[in-house]
């Protein structure tokens, strides 16, 4: 099938017109119209090679809404006309350990990404969501309740999972105390599922600027990390840190906000590895741990959950010619809260 998209033809280079083939519709596929491509800030880092060599020509994009197009002769959960999701993995071994307890994210022979992956053909480039079409197996795939706003929906695909596990993981519910590190598009989406989940929320900002909105989405408090000595008083203070900042910083006084037991989750990507002070750590016998998206089972629980408290990412849609200063802007912290591409502009 004739695609068109953006794509980066080179490490580091901006985003550019590109057309491409993605294969035809096998027995279990879906094929799908999207109608809109979130801008998560992996596919800013993949592309600029933040985590080591990728593979070029670069389609980014794994935060994918659309409609159901066409179905393979052997599909049962999807009909043509469905809304459908699609995040960051289109495959996986499917026998592993983990891929049997439905979590493909982890499985042990690696989860085949959305783009920047080689194929379990062990050829075929995985090209991403920001293209106007799209091919997946069903059972990978995932059903969006139809009464959201599609353009809200799609970056649950992948920042809203990425925050909803965590959550669920770390058992968060009413009287947990919850610190959310960075209010982007991971963040705004860790605060809105915390606060639903009944949680007391503190956002932990570097950009003052968005406090009011911070509050509007439900948190109780903002701290403007920006002012040295703000996380001072928060010490020993929180159940649970998510830290989706996307850039390295100084995890330490951090780990000082954890109460007795408590864990901080990795979330963010930068690039370079953070250091830990064995005292914060030892300290309150605190833990760090990671989290990486979630299995298609929690995607739909996840969905299902958005349906029911009516809740969608804040986007702000953009036209194919916009997106690189979208990553521009995104890199900036200037963006509320995700860039979403109106898919009928490639
Ligand atoms: P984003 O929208 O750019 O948000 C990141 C936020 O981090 C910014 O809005 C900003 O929040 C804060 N920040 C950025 N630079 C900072 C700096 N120099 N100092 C302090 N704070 C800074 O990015 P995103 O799409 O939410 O992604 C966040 C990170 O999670 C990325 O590294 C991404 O690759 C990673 N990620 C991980 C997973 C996973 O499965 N674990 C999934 C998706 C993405 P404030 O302005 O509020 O300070
Ligand atoms: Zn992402
Ligand atoms: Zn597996």
């Amino acid at each position: 099938m004739k695609a068109r998209g953006l794509a980066a033809l080179t490490p580091k280079a901006p985003l550019t017109s590109f057309e491409f083939e993605r294969r035809d519709l096998g027995a279990h596929d879906v094929a799908l119209d999207i109608a809109y491509a979130g801008i998560c800030h992996s596919d800013i880092h993949q592309v600029r090679e933040e985590w080591g060599p990728a593979i070029f020509p670069m389609v980014p994009g794994h935060e994918i809404a659309g409609t159901v197009s066409a179905i393979g002769s052997s599909v049962t959960r999807f009909k043509v006309g469905d809304l459908i999701g699609v995040g960051v993995f289109i495959d996986s071994c499917r026998t592993c350990a983990s891929c049997i307890a439905g979590l493909q994210q982890y499985c042990q022979e690696g989860m085949t990404g959305t783009y920047n992956s080689i194929e379990r053909d062990g050829r075929t480039v995985a090209f991403g969501g920001y293209s106007n079409l799209f091919v997946i197996d069903e059972d990978y795939a995932v059903h969006i309740p139809p009464h959201l706003p599609l353009a809200g929906v799609a970056p649950l695909l992948c920042a809203g999972i990425t925050l909803y596990s965590p959550l669920r993981t770390w058992n968060v519910g009413p009287g947990s105390k919850v610190a959310v590190m960075g209010l982007g598009g991971l963040g705004h989406m860790g605060v809105k599922f915390a606060v639903a989940m009944g949680a007391e929320v503190s956002v932990l900002s570097h950009s003052p600027s968005k406090k009011a909105d911070a509050l509007a989405m439900g948190a109780k408090h903002f701290i403007d990390t920006s002012i040295s000595g703000a996380l001072k008083p928060l010490n020993k203070s929180f159940d649970l840190v998510l830290n989706t900042v996307s850039a390295y910083l100084d995890i330490n006084e951090y780990l000082d906000l954890l109460k007795l037991d408590a864990t901080l989750v990795v979330i963010g990507l930068p690039g370079r590895p953070y250091e830990v002070s064995a005292g914060a750590l030892l300290n309150g016998r605190r833990r760090i741990a990671g989290s990486m998206i979630g299995g298609i089972a929690e995607m739909q629980e996840m969905l299902d959950f958005c349906g029911k408290h009516s809740i969608v990412s804040d986007v702000e849609i953009v036209e194919a010619g916009y997106a690189n200063t979208a990553y521009e802007r995104t890199i900036a912290s200037d963006v509320k809260y995700r860039f979403v591409i109106d898919a009928a502009s490639f």
